[in-house]
């Protein structure tokens, strides 16, 4: 099922004595999200992830704008009738009812001629509990769960009526680490298994960057970038999205184009044709220094780590607004761990300059 959101809008009036000040939680969204795809919805806490997933559910209603499943409009229905399935951070299940019991609920709730016959009810509650790996545990109670297990049946539930759209938000905040990238991986499995068109909230880049097909980055409510992930990474579009994705962080160093070369302090480093002389911000990735005995930008070493395959150079720079610049570089270069200052060259590909006033990219 294709999804569109269409100049989608929604405001919350300001609260509290004297608070005419209306917070905009998504601004003017225009999406289309591709059938059977996984998207991954973006960007730091506050930003209107939620609100965007609860516009899509039908939760809340928007303020304007319209919002298509395939050609039929939605934007009235209840979530019901829109026929989605949500996963909340906490997982939500009921404390009291079995983990069959919990999955059976949405199908016990149908009304009417949608209503199944108990065996089938019960056999796609197996089916869902099979596709999350938890039929084992159908006669425990949630208590009895680890947080892992309790998710699964939080995802079995919002399968069990084969959902049109299937929304999840921030599903994986209450695990540890390691469960964290099994169930993301799970997720993954069953949503290329049942196709079902699914958005993914997550504030974390790299569960992200990983789990989704194309990924959405949003800051203020107003959408800053869609593409792959990999796109996205490759080809930011402004300093906001250079900075919200990768680990580590990408380097922004304050810079100066003039006569078409780019300046770092007094060092002359790369050729930034077609760039119109300004101040600038120029952000370079981790994997984008180049040790070199003449290279022409110096810094102060701080230290070393050896980590197998890499290195990763720690330097300071009186230029640089990272409070440390993090360079991963090949481990079959050799690093005098003791020396003062490191020069580095930087590889074209993986620096984007961006202008000083708004952070739009230039180059
Ligand atoms: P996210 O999920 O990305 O953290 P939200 O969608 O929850 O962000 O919130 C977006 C913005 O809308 C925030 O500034 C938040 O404070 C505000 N907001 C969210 N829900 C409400 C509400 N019910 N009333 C007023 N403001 C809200
Ligand atoms: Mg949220």
């Amino acid at each position: 099922m294709k999804v569109t959101l269409h100049n989608l809008t929604k405001k919350y009036p300001g609260r509290g004595k004297g608070a005419k000040t209306e917070v905009i939680a998504v601004n003017d969204l225009n999406v289309e999200i591709p059938d059977g795809k996984l998207i991954g919805l973006l960007g730091p806490s506050g930003c209107g992830k939620s609100t965007t997933l609860n516009l899509l559910s039908g939760l809340q209603p928007p303020t304007s704008g319209r919002i298509f499943f395939g050609d039929e409009d939605v934007t009235d229905l209840t979530p019901q009738e829109r026929g989605v399935g949500l996963v909340f951070q906490n997982y939500a299940l009921y404390p009291h009812l079995t983990v069959r019991q919990n999955i059976l609920f949405p199908l016990q709730n149908l009304k009417g001629d949608a209503r199944l016959p108990k065996e089938v009810m019960e056999q796609k509650a197996l089916e869902a509990a099979k596709l999350v790996q938890i039929d084992g545990l159908m006669e425990r109670k949630p208590a009895e769960l680890s947080g892992g297990q309790q998710q699964r049946v939080a995802i079995a539930r919002a399968l069990v009526k084969m959902p049109r759209i299937l929304l999840l938000d921030e599903p994986l905040s209450n695990l540890d680490a390691r469960l964290r990238l099994q169930t993301r991986e799970e997720i993954r499995r069953i949503q290329r298994e049942t196709k079902i068109t699914t958005v993914f909230v997550t504030h974390d880049q790299e569960e992200a960057m990983s789990i989704s097909d194309q990924i959405v980055v949003m800051k203020d409510g107003v959408i800053q970038q869609i593409g792959k992930p990999q796109e996205v990474y490759d080809q930011p579009k402004n300093l906001f999205v250079a900075k919200f994705l990768g680990t580590p962080p990408i380097n922004v160093f304050a810079g100066q184009v003039k006569g078409g070369r780019l300046f770092i302090g007094d060092a002359d480093v790369l050729a930034a044709p077609g760039v119109t002389d300004q101040p600038v911000f120029a952000a370079v990735r981790p994997e984008g220094f180049e040790l070199g005995e003449n290279a022409p930008l110096s810094c102060a070493l701080t230290g070393v780590e050896v980590m197998g395959r890499d290195i990763t150079v720690v330097a300071t720079h009186p230029d640089c607004e990272n409070t440390a610049i993090r360079a991963i570089i090949s481990a079959e270069n050799q690093v005098d761990a003791g020396a003062d200052t490191v020069r580095f060259a930087l590889k074209p590909h993986k620096v984007f300059l961006f202008a000083r006033e708004d952070g739009a990219r230039l180059l």
